[in-house]
């Protein structure tokens, strides 16, 4: 063997017995997905030597997810049971929301500092408290926004500083190492988002746990800082962001803000045109797991209708239970006084053409396709009249879910074609999500202009 070769190998093997992790300052540009890095923590451990096959957005990417669903869950999604208007039932199909071990519920918490009403708190806390196990990684959001930090949560009031909004993504995997190294750790729950538990799947034997469960939420659109998220605040909605305690895109077409003054909403349609570029983290427009296939038991706001209540924390989310180990840790919860679980989950409206409607509007779109992106938004009355009229005539409940799952599927898989090309665009799209991208290119002539006009650019 060549010198330099030899040279090449030895440092490969060197790497392998004593990998380096990432240090977070050179983020983006220094991990392995460089624009497309969701920060998941895992570089900045040893882990680091698993990327290229953990890493949600490197080769397939979120392609793995079928497979993975398999070794989690015991079986795939049920393809066959994907809902379209003309024949959507209301109750959530396993096709667009991942595999069902029971219909999506609507659910309430009993915590009165969350931003929501504290079901992935109640759920945690139960966990811990009933020795279901001894450690729970969550991060915690520390009220000045300042930097979103995991934690191996060890006690109830360490899961408590988990509490309330998380502006922006966060490294939940960066405690994978002090896992590891603890011994007194042999059961533990992981809290993420799809990208961080995706990895977290493909890394979790090697921990050498007697026990993982996993409690996901479902997530879009992440800001890439605390500093964009403050920004989209203060620029786009127009709030002092310094009172923040909690925001969301909510089923009444408008952007609910939580603050220590009161409460504020503003249309979608009102916000400026140019804000989603920096509001919204490259990773999240290469994300095709917006339920969050590989977790346990998955916790949402999206499929909830919003009659009855008015504000975020009054309002219903969805539990979504995969497997028997899901259903466990919602017992748990269920026992200990700390989650009221509703009924299921149904929806109304048809969502196909809104969502279309809002992939050709929307900004991002726009920007890859040589579209006009405007400035400013609607003027204040006019979106307020939108939102009155689409949030009456438009889709409800879970078929408000299917809406935005379509919108952003959509959306990203023109985000991959432009970034990645055909050949990778295509393998990091789940199977069911291509099902998705196959319908919409077949009915909507305005789809395939949208994707020739990418394509015609590579
Ligand atoms: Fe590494 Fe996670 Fe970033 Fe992928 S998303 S490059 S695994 S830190
Ligand atoms: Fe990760 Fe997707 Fe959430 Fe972005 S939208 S933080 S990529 S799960």
């Amino acid at each position: 063997m060549p010198v330099a070769m030899k040279r090449i190998a030895s440092a490969a093997l060197a790497f392998a017995a004593n990998p380096i992790p990432i240090d977070p300052s050179g983020w983006p540009e220094r991990f392995p997905a460089k624009d497309h890095c969701s920060r998941c923590g895992l570089c900045e451990t040893t882990y680091v030597k698993n990327v290229e096959d953990a890493c949600a957005f490197l080769g397939p990417g979120m392609g793995r997810i079928d497979d993975l669903e398999v070794k989690v869950h015991g079986r795939g999604r049920n393809l066959n049971d994907m809902a379209w208007s003309d024949d959507a039932t209301g109750s959530a199909d396993e096709g667009r929301f991942g595999v069902l071990h029971r219909p999506i519920m609507l659910a309430k918490g009993v915590e009165t500092e969350a931003q929501w009403t504290g079901v992935v708190t109640g759920i945690a806390v139960s966990m811990l408290d009933s020795n279901m196990v001894d450690a729970v990684v969550c991060i915690a959001g520390g009220d000045d926004w300042s930097q979103p930090e995991p934690i191996l949560a060890r006690t109830i009031s360490d899961v408590l500083r988990g509490r309330g909004v998380k502006p922006a993504l966060a490294p939940s995997l960066r405690v994978l190492d002090e896992i590891k190294a603890d011994p007194s750790v042999r059961r533990l729950l992981f809290c993420g988002v799809g990208c961080a538990v995706q990895a977290f799947r493909s890394i979790e034997d090697e921990l050498g746990l007697e026990e993982t469960y996993v409690l996901g939420t479902n997530c879009a659109d992440n800001s890439p800082t605390p500093h964009a998220a403050r920004n989209f605040l203060s620029k786009g909605v127009g709030v002092d962001e310094g009172t923040v305690k909690g925001y969301e895109f909510m089923q009444d077409f408008k952007v609910h803000v939580k603050t220590e003054d009161g409460y504020e909403k503003k249309p979608y349609f009102c916000l400026p045109g140019e804000i989603a570029q920096d509001a919204i983290a490259t990773s999240c427009l290469a994300c095709f797991d917006y339920t969050n296939a590989l977790a346990d038991v998955v916790v949402g706001y999206m499929g909830a209708p919003l009659e009855g209540a008015t504000r975020m924390d009054e309002a219903y989310q969805t539990l979504t239970i995969r497997n028997d180990r899901g259903a466990s840790m919602v017992t748990a919860a269920e026992d200990a006084g700390r989650l009221n679980i509703g009924d299921v989950a149904g929806g109304t409206g048809s969502h196909e053409k809104i969502a279309m409607a809002t992939v050709l509007a929307d900004s991002i779109v726009l920007g890859m396709t040589g579209g006009e992106v405007k400035e400013e938004g609607m003027p204040r009355l006019i979106g307020e009249v939108m939102a009155f009229i689409i949030g009456r005539v438009g889709p409800k409940g879970i078929n408000f879910a299917r809406y935005s799952i379509d919108y952003h599927l959509l959306r990203n898989y023109l985000h991959v074609l432009d970034a990645w090309g055909d050949k990778r665009a295509n393998a990091s799209l789940p199977k069911y999500a291509t099902e998705i991208v196959e319908k919409y290119l077949s009915t909507d002539d305005k789809l395939v202009e949208l994707k020739e006009t990418i394509r015609s650019r590579h």
